[in-house]
C-alpha cells in the first residue's frame, strides 16, 4: 500500500505541476495571452483615434500604414497564442491519460477491502455518510462556485453526493456567506435582527462597520457618517463585551467620521469580512443547534492525538503481558485539549447519577437536556404529568421527549 501511495503522489505531482510537466508551458500560454490582449488594445485605440480623425482626411497614408503594422502584429500574436493554447491543450489531455493509466487504474485494483480491517457495520454506514456529508457542507458551504440562484443542497448532492439531511440545515448559512463575500450585507443583517437578543451584538456591529467601510469607498465620508448616525442603534454604541475589539473598531470609526484617509481600505474590508463570517458562522450554528466544528473533524483529531497513547500502551502491554479486557472503552486515559473533552464516551444520567444502558436509555427533553428513562418516568409520574426540566426552567411532557442514540462505530 505504501508503494502505491508513493506512486500516486508522484503521478499526481506530474499531473498538476512541476517544471517539466508543463508548468512552464502554462506560464508561456498566459504570457502569450497577455501579449495578444495588449496588441488588441492597441488596435482598438488606433481604430478609435482613426474614426475621430477620419472626417478631416479620409485617405491619410500615415494612418493606413500604422494600421497595417498593428494588424500585422495582432495577426502574429494571434498565431503564436493559438498555437500555444492548442499545444497546451494536447499536453494536458496526454498527461491526464497517463495519470489515469498509471495511477487511477492501479488504485482501482488495490485490495482496499483487505487493508481496512475494522469495517464499519452496515447499520452505522448511514451515520458515517451523514457525518462526512455534514463535514463537507460545514466547511465548504460558503465557498462553493455557485451561480446566481443556484441551489446549494442540490449542488452538494450532485458534486459530492452529500445527503440532503446533512446539507439542508447549513444551506441558508452558505447563501448568506456568499452574499457577504459579494459585499451584500442585507441578508445577514436581516437574519441577525430576526434573531434579536439571542445573537451577539458584535455581529450587527461588524455588519455596520463593513457597510460603513464600503460606503466610505463608494460615496464618501459625509454619507457614511449620516448613515451611521441614522442607523446604528444605541445599544450597539454602548456595547462593550470585548474592550480590545471595541478600541480597534472605535479607532476605525473615528477615522472614518473625521474623514481621514484609510490606507489600503480594501485590505481592511477583507480582514473585517473574514472576522464577520467567523462570528456569523458561530452564531448561525449556535442558533440552529449545529456543532461549530464537524464531529468528524473532532473525532479524527482526537484519534490523531490519542495515537501516541496507543503506541505507549502497546509497548507496556508487550513488556508486562497485560490484556485489554474492557469493551467500548480504552484501558488508559487520553488527555485531550478542552474543546475536545466536553464530549462523553458514556452518558451518566444527571438525575440518578447512573450510566445509561439499553434497559435505561437516555431521553432528550424539549429543551434538549438529556436524562435517563427511569428519571423521566419518575419526574413525569409515568408520563401522567408535565414537569420542569431539572436543569432549566422549561416545562415538558413525556410526549415531547425523544429517545437519544449514541452511536458506537
Ligand atoms: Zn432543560
Amino acid at each position: 500500500m505504501a508503494k502505491l501511495l508513493g506512486k500516486l503522489e508522484a503521478e499526481f505531482e506530474k499531473l498538476t505541476g512541476g517544471h517539466e510537466a508543463g508548468g512552464s508551458g502554462l506560464r508561456q500560454t498566459l504570457s502569450d495571452t497577455q501579449d495578444l490582449k495588449q496588441q488588441l488594445r492597441k488596435l482598438k485605440a488606433h481604430l478609435n483615434k482613426n474614426i475621430q480623425e477620419r472626417e478631416g482626411s479620409p485617405q491619410d497614408n500615415k494612418l493606413m500604414k500604422k494600421r497595417a503594422v498593428i494588424q500585422d502584429k495582432v495577426n502574429k500574436c494571434y498565431k503564436v497564442w493559438d498555437h500555444a493554447v492548442k499545444r497546451q491543450g494536447k499536453a494536458v489531455g496526454l498527461r491526464y491519460a497517463c495519470f489515469r493509466k498509471d495511477a487511477l487504474a492501479q488504485l482501482k485494483g488495490a485490495p482496499l477491502e483487505e487493508i481496512y480491517q475494522h469495517k464499519i457495520a452496515p447499520a452505522n454506514r448511514a451515520f458515517v455518510d451523514r457525518a462526512i456529508g455534514f463535514h463537507i457542507s460545514r466547511y465548504n458551504v460558503g465557498d462553493l462556485p455557485l451561480d446566481e440562484g443556484a441551489n446549494i443542497v442540490q449542488y452538494l448532492e450532485t458534486a459530492y453526493r452529500v445527503d440532503r439531511a446533512a446539507s439542508e440545515r447549513l444551506a441558508p448559512m452558505g447563501r448568506m456567506i456568499h452574499d457577504l463575500r459579494r459585499h451584500e450585507f442585507d441578508s445577514c443583517a436581516a437574519w441577525a435582527s430576526d434573531h434579536g437578543d439571542s445573537v451577539t451584538p458584535r455581529l450587527q456591529f461588524e455588519l455596520f462597520i463593513l457597510k460603513a467601510l464600503q460606503m466610505v469607498k463608494v460615496s464618501g465620508t459625509t454619507h457614511t457618517v449620516k448613515y451611521l448616525i441614522d442607523n446604528v442603534p444605541q445599544n450597539l454604541i454602548t456595547y462593550s463585551e470585548d474592550s480590545t475589539y471595541k478600541d480597534v473598531s472605535a479607532a476605525l470609526l473615528a477615522k472614518m467620521v473625521l474623514g481621514h484617509e484609510l490606507p489600503d481600505i480594501d485590505a481592511i474590508i477583507q480582514e473585517r469580512l473574514q472576522s464577520c463570517i467567523r462570528i456569523f458562522t458561530h452564531e448561525f450554528c449556535a442558533q440552529n443547534s449545529l456543532p461549530f466544528d464537524s464531529p468528524l473533524f473532532l473525532t479524527v483529531l482526537s484519534g490523531i492525538i490519542s495515537l501516541q497513547y496507543f503506541i505507549k500502551y502497546n509497548q507496556i502491554r508487550a513488556a508486562s503481558h497485560v490484556g485489554w479486557t474492557t469493551r467500548d472503552e480504552l484501558p488508559f486515559d487520553v488527555e485531550l485539549p478542552d474543546f475536545l473533552s466536553h464530549f462523553h464516551p458514556i452518558f451518566i444520567c444527571p438525575v440518578l447519577k447512573e450510566e445509561t444502558t439499553s434497559e435505561n436509555p437516555p431521553y432528550s427533553l424539549s429543551c434538549h437536556h438529556i436524562i435517563s428513562k427511569k428519571a423521566l418516568d419518575r419526574l413525569s409520574k409515568n408520563g401522567n404529568l408535565s414537569f420542569k426540566c431539572p436543569y432549566c426552567p422549561v416545562h415538558t411532557t413525556m410526549i415531547k421527549t425523544k429517545r437519544v442514540n449514541f452511536v458506537i462505530l
